[in-house]
């Protein structure tokens, strides 16, 4: 998901509520790895004023007064949770760097982290074996494509993505794509796109969402790019909720297709989840699902997404490790001889 809630930026209603800290605990042996494909390194204000509420869970999703300013829902999801126990934003850009290294170090988690070059650089500077740095952004920003293949070629940017684009109104099959989908297979280099849910209601949120649209959420848009990028590494974040059917076509079809379950696996009513995760491991491709958190500004987020697939009723053992480590070890050919 993408903290892009412009419109909430301008708020000035913000209630003094303390970011909540975990008590930080040690484990007496070092957990077993797990890859994040879905961090972001974001700034503390990149939703809007912190501190900002999520819920994860929602046990619902808030329902809009019409005869309200369309910013009163925005409220509901930044100040105003609809949970009892909603995660609360750290204040600084600190508190959320260090918050969350701690927990990538404390879980023994190496994360695919992504946002402003500049930020995730910080990151990686301060925990470098935890981070592996990607780039956010989207096709209409018009990043230059010889930018980008001259980060690579210096080590800036291992991963493209997460591409946001949905939020504008731009899927994958856009010719827009095509230069960026070229380079990142001419370059080999694993790519993320978000193709899925974003905050309920998103396009009432301003000007810069008002393109999205639900059946953006399909990933069938990108079936044509996959056929002209024959070697193109793809993983589609939040793999395609809630459209299940187009999902498992995709990747039936295309063997080589990977997905995440980032935001879905910590922010979604439980039941749902788990009736999402269930059926793509049932139609059998539990070998490309990975794990991914989507933390963007709450670092407890990570945990919650962990503790999510540990408690998830249907899996074994040894399917909760290939979504937390082997489907991402192989997808990223991090180790060849896998574990
Ligand atoms: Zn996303």
């Amino acid at each position: 998901m993408k903290t892009l809630i412009t419109t909430a930026m301008v708020f000035g209603l913000l209630t003094a509520t303390l970011a909540t800290q975990q008590p930080k605990k040690t484990l007496a042996r070092k957990p077993l790895p797990i890859i994040d494909m879905h961090l972001h390194a974001h700034r503390a204000d990149s939703s809007g004023p912190p501190p900002i509420a999520i819920c994860a869970p929602f046990p619902y999703w808030p329902d809009r007064d019409l005869r309200a300013p369309s910013l009163d829902y925005v409220t509901t999801f930044l100040k105003k949770p609809v949970c009892k126990n909603p995660l609360w934003s750290p204040m600084t850009d600190m508190e959320l760097m260090t918050q969350s290294l701690d927990i990538l170090e404390r879980r023994n988690i190496v994360a695919v982290a992504s946002g402003d070059l500049e930020v995730v650089e910080k990151w990686k500077q301060s925990k470098p074996d935890r981070i592996i740095l990607a780039l956010e952004f989207n096709v209409k920003a018009g990043v230059p494509v010889e930018k980008l293949r001259q980060w690579v070629k210096e080590g800036k940017i291992a991963v493209f993505g997460e591409m946001d684009d949905q939020y504008m109104g731009v899927t994958p099959d856009d010719p827009a794509y095509e230069p960026y989908l070229a380079l990142a297979e001419e370059l080999d280099i694993p790519i993320g796109i978000h193709i899925g849910p974003g905050p309920p209601g998103v396009t009432y949120f301003g000007p810069e969402t008002k393109n999205y649209r639900a059946r953006m959420h399909s990933p069938l848009s990108l079936e044509e790019p996959l056929m002209r990028h024959p070697k193109l590494r793809v993983y589609v974040m939040h793999a395609g909720w809630p459209m299940i059917d187009d999902m498992v076509a995709m990747l039936y079809a295309h063997p080589q297709l990977y997905v995440d379950v980032g935001i879905i696996v910590y922010a979604f009513p439980r039941a749902e989840f788990y009736r999402y995760l269930q059926r793509l491991f049932e139609a059998g491709f539990g070998r490309r699902i990975m794990f991914g958190s989507d933390q963007m500004i709450w670092p407890q987020a990570i945990e919650k997404a962990i503790e999510s697939i540990e408690a998830a009723p249907f899996l074994t053992a040894e399917q909760k490790r290939d979504i937390f480590y082997n489907n991402a070890n192989r997808f990223l050919r991090l180790n060849k001889e896998g574990k």
